[in-house]
């Protein structure tokens, strides 16, 4: 079984049942599947199949829905890319990912043309977003062809063709924090069973409307918020753009169940929502992973809304899902949780040795969810998966109970004067201060300790001073771990996910 057949399989089950809302447009599983087998009908008429790569560049749409199934049900590998890379991003991706073919929208049309005669790209398949511009005009490239039409060429008497389920389905180029971004090959398997883990993890059934307002080319949205769904009839709730607004009428308006975030969107949430937590009411699970959730926040997001947030984890080169909070055993805040079905996560020591419960190691994964590689990297490769394992570069420890804990990344940490110190125990402590919503802290250069720890805060308290907040820390925190500057700022650097960018902040530094 593979995500194309198993929505198949899906339709056939609650053909009527919605799929996805978008914009206000109920689309039913049967005619979703309707959809994705004429794209991949046309897709096979056109030559494309098992080898090919497709790019999938587009916001939050049925666009990228109906354009990654149905690339997936010809064989076609897929590479969905942020659609607000720059020239220079997108076309590296493009290259370095053979890609013969793009799925995108009217408003990009100009970007791909301005770098088509560097590519090996035979078709741009587009959508009409509304934007004003005619793709039937003939003055536009015989690559473009629109979406619409294709989909009305394509056929329903389509026999795909059999996939292998070590194949690639998914490349993600995953944005390293040096050197080019490398593309981890996710094959139907991986993509599949973690899907299916997830989804009876968080008993997703037919009953759910689950929020989409991450972005669907990361992996967190792609599998938590849609191939989940979809695996139990599941009716996907498209956001197109994150707005606390959006989220707020979206589930106000279809009732929705569950909701997908990042911490920095229950941030917002909560900022906006005091007098919208009726609009939370049928919610009956927020899921948190892509960073760590602070404990100050889950606790009041939790009372103010009155639900349960689950934390749980996960990286793109494992599908992404490997730890989450279990629905039947308590949940433990500051925890990503334990071990999903079929995944087994272990904290092990530079050796690779594992270590005893309670001290810090790196966290190592393995299981179906596992990468097969990073395409065209077999060094690189080697060195992250090893005898079977994935080496997520995250530092961790587990409990007696098998519940993990992220302590943070393994180059987030600081060293100073011979001291280890994790942003994150930092990060937590400000938190916890009444007058500070973000917070990131980060590692400077220093003479004397090698390094000292910096920290960065949005404050919702504009009389508040360094002096007031550096008497906090030391009251909270040993002294080493005390920053020696804290500087305020009116909104941290985060990236499409809603990650904080503490690499941009390290640029900062740098240049000050
Ligand atoms: P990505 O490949 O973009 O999904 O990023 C994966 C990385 O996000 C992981 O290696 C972690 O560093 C981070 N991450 C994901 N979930 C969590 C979490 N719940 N707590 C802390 N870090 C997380």
């Amino acid at each position: 079984m593979n995500l194309s057949e198993q929505l198949s399989v899906t339709a056939q089950r609650n053909p009527s049942k919605d799929a996805y809302i978008f914009q206000g447009q109920k689309v039913s599983y049967q005619e979703f599947d309707a959809s994705v087998t004429k794209f991949a009908s046309r897709l096979t008429e056109l030559g494309y199949g098992r080898h090919d790569h497709i790019a999938l560049v587009s916001g939050n749409s049925p666009l990228f829905m109906i354009g990654l199934y149905g690339a997936l049900r010809a064989g076609i590998t897929v590479i969905p890319i942020n659609p607000t890379y720059t020239a220079d991003e997108m076309s590296y991706i493009l290259k370095n990912g053979d890609v013969k073919a793009v799925i995108t929208m009217d408003v990009l049309l100009e970007l791909f043309e301005k770098m088509d005669d560097q590519l090996e790209v035979y078709h741009y398949f587009t959508a009409d977003t509304g934007s004003g511009i005619d793709l039937n005009n003939s003055s536009l490239s015989p690559k473009m062809k629109s979406f619409t039409n294709v989909l009305s060429e394509g056929k329903l008497d389509y026999a795909p063709p059999s996939l292998d389920s070590e194949d690639t389905a998914v490349i993600l180029y995953t944005s390293g924090t040096t050197g080019k971004p490398k593309g981890a090959m996710l094959t139907h398997k991986n993509l599949y069973s973690n899907a299916v883990d997830v989804a009876n993890y968080l008993q997703i059934s037919s009953e759910d409307r689950v929020i989409a307002t991450l972005p669907m080319f990361h992996v967190f949205c792609l599998t938590v918020a849609l191939n989940a769904p979809i695996m139990n009839g599941g009716t996907v709730l498209i956001v197109p753009k994150f707005s606390p607004q959006n989220v707020f009428t979206i589930a106000e308006e279809y009732q929705a169940t569950v909701f997908a975030g990042v911490p920095t969107m229950y941030n917002y949430l909560q900022q906006t929502g005091k007098d919208q937590v009726h609009t939370f009411s049928n919610i009956r699970l927020c899921i948190s992973g892509g960073s760590s959730l602070p404990v100050a926040l889950l606790e009041s997001f939790e009372k103010q809304f009155n639900v349960r947030i689950s934390e749980g984890y996960g990286l793109s080169e494992a599908s992404p899902v490997t730890t989450f909070n279990p629905l039947d055993r308590p949940r433990k805040a500051g925890s990503i949780g334990a071990n999903i079905r079929n995944v087994e996560n272990k904290v092990v020591d530079e050796l690779g040795d594992e270590v005893p419960v309670g001290e810090v190691g790196e966290l190592i994964v393995r299981g179906p969810n596992v990468m097969k590689g990073y395409y065209k990297l077999p060094e690189e490769t080697a060195v992250t998966i090893r005898d079977g394992w994935l080496y997520t570069g995250d530092m961790a420890r587990v409990d007696e109970e098998g519940y993990f804990y992220i302590v943070d990344r393994k180059k987030d940490m600081i060293l100073v004067g011979g001291y280890n110190v994790y942003p994150r125990e930092v990060e937590e402590v400000l938190y916890n201060h009444p007058d500070i919503t973000e917070v990131a802290v980060v590692g400077a250069p220093d003479p004397e300790l090698g390094e000292t720890v910096i920290s960065f805060v949005v404050s919702s308290n504009p009389s508040i001073n360094e002096h007031a907040l550096h008497e906090y820390c030391r009251e909270h925190l040993a002294k080493y771990k005390v920053p020696s500057r804290i500087e305020f700022m009116e909104e941290l650097p985060k990236n499409t996910t809603g990650k904080i960018l503490r690499k941009n902040l390290r640029e900062k530094l740098a240049q000050s």
